[in-house]
């Protein structure tokens, strides 16, 4: 497989003051083409960095890409450095420089001399085009390796690396083995228990790759596999993915980032069910999430916030009882609120949560980070607890997408007993 390193070239990257987010967006982009990113780097704008690094990365891999430093400005000294580093010279390319005059001409401004100096490019260098904006980009072989140095503006490199620079390595790639990834979404189980569960890697994988990405909202499995017809890729995907829903099905609820809102509302579409949200401690965070997918207007009726114990009695009819007897964060008051929701939209289904999100409000029975889940459809009114842990917005997160998966598990009649 081909080995890459990024660097990303800038003072502003170095003193904290820009976040590199370039590096983590060619990253993403190579190694979903099967690339491996072996490093990066964060260096400053000054030829001697930028030569010595390209020596130190070059030696090591198949592939560098560099952002920044291609502006026309005297901090922009990636170009020189490229010269220096080839032991080449600058030629004008009138492709670039016709393409400066016209964005110049469509933006009505007068084109300075820095701007046409754009368009002296490295001799050895093939012209990335750079649609949004001056800098372009220089696409360089030499020998076995590639250097690619793109602009450090954000929304123009990721163009330039998705219309130009990911669409030719693929070509390249192709010449080799085929690739393929699919990724399962997961939830409500630990990434630990995932991986017991998985067993003996090796037998699992063979030669493929499975890669466990953690985030709040649950674990995602990355399957990476490589071979020499499609058929064969496509064979040894199914077999693994087969292998993975054998021992942890119940808790995949999609593919490939597809998300939790999108999969139950696909659900109560498909089954004409209608749906109303009653939320104490995600503040309405589960009618955002619902409300991010397009089409929720064909089944989400209302979300209310009841955050505090009287609203809970007034606009869900939540027993004042029952409220002082087990408090806000139970499963009683849980369950009573999902028929209230239910009640008042006239909704077949009601989804409820009340819980403890910290860092105060913990007691010994219920800790920060417990939480209660309600449900009620037109046959059962149900309940139940989870424990997330100490950070309030991580909990927010985790209740919201714990409380959707517990709606898909109850329409799709999948248990919690594993
Ligand atoms: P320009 O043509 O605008 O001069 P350039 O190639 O010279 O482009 P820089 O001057 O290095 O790029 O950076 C331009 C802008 O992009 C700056 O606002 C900088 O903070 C931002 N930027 C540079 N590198 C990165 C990075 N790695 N991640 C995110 N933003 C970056």
């Amino acid at each position: 497989m081909m080995k890459a390193h990024i660097i990303s070239i800038g003072d502003e990257l170095l003193i904290g003051q820009t976040v590199n987010t370039n590096a983590s967006f060619i990253g993403l982009i190579l190694s979903d083409l099967g690339i491996i990113v072996s490093k990066q780097s964060s260096i400053p704008d000054t030829e001697e960095d930028i030569i010595s690094e390209l020596h130190l990365t070059l030696a090591k891999n198949d592939i560098v890409i560099t952002t920044g430093g291609l502006g026309p400005t005297h901090d922009d000294v990636t170009r020189s450095a490229i010269i220096r580093f080839f032991k080449t010279e600058l030629t004008l390319s009138n492709e670039v420089l016709e393409r400066i005059r016209e964005r110049f001409r469509m933006l009505n401004r007068s084109m300075s001399k820095v701007n046409e100096s754009q368009a002296l490019i490295p001799k050895n260098a093939t012209i990335i085009p750079n649609n949004a904006g001056t800098a372009p980009g220089y696409w360089i072989e030499d020998g076995e390796k590639i250097v690619i140095a793109l602009p450090g503006v954000p929304f123009e490199m990721e163009n330039m690396v998705q219309d130009y620079v990911a669409p030719k390595l693929v070509e390249i790639l192709h010449e080799e083995k085929i690739i393929k990834r699919t990724t399962l979404m997961t939830t409500g189980i630990a990434e630990s228990t995932l991986f017991e569960r998985l067993g003996d890697m090796e037998a699992l994988l063979g030669d493929a790759k499975l890669a466990f990405l953690p985030d709040p909202y649950g674990v995602k499995l990355r399957i990476t596999v490589i071979g020499d017809t499609v058929d064969e890729v496509n064979n040894k995907l199914l077999e693994i993915e087969q292998k993975i829903r054998g021992v942890a099905g119940r808790h995949i609820y999609g593919k490939d980032n597809e998300q939790l809102p999108e999969v139950v509302g696909r659900l109560l579409k498909e089954r004409g069910l209608s749906l109303s949200v009653a939320e104490s401690c995600t503040g309405g965070f589960i009618s955002h999430l619902i409300t991010n997918y397009a089409g929720c207007s064909n089944f989400f009726e209302r979300g209310l916030v009841t955050y505090s114990n009287a609203a809970k009695v007034e606009l869900l009819k939540v027993d004042e009882d029952t409220l002082s007897k087990n408090g806000a964060v139970s499963l009683e008051v849980a369950r009573q609120m999902a028929e209230g929701i239910k009640a008042i939209s006239g909704t077949d289904i009601g989804l409820s949560v009340t819980g403890i999100m910290g860092p105060g409000g913990g007691s010994e029975e219920k800790p920060v980070g417990t939480v209660f889940i309600g449900l009620c459809d037109n046959n059962v009114c149900t309940a139940q607890r989870f424990k997330f842990a100490n950070d309030r917005v991580i909990n927010k997160k985790r209740t919201a997408q714990a409380a959707l998966d517990f709606l898909r598990r109850h329409i799709l009649g999948i248990s919690y007993d594993a």
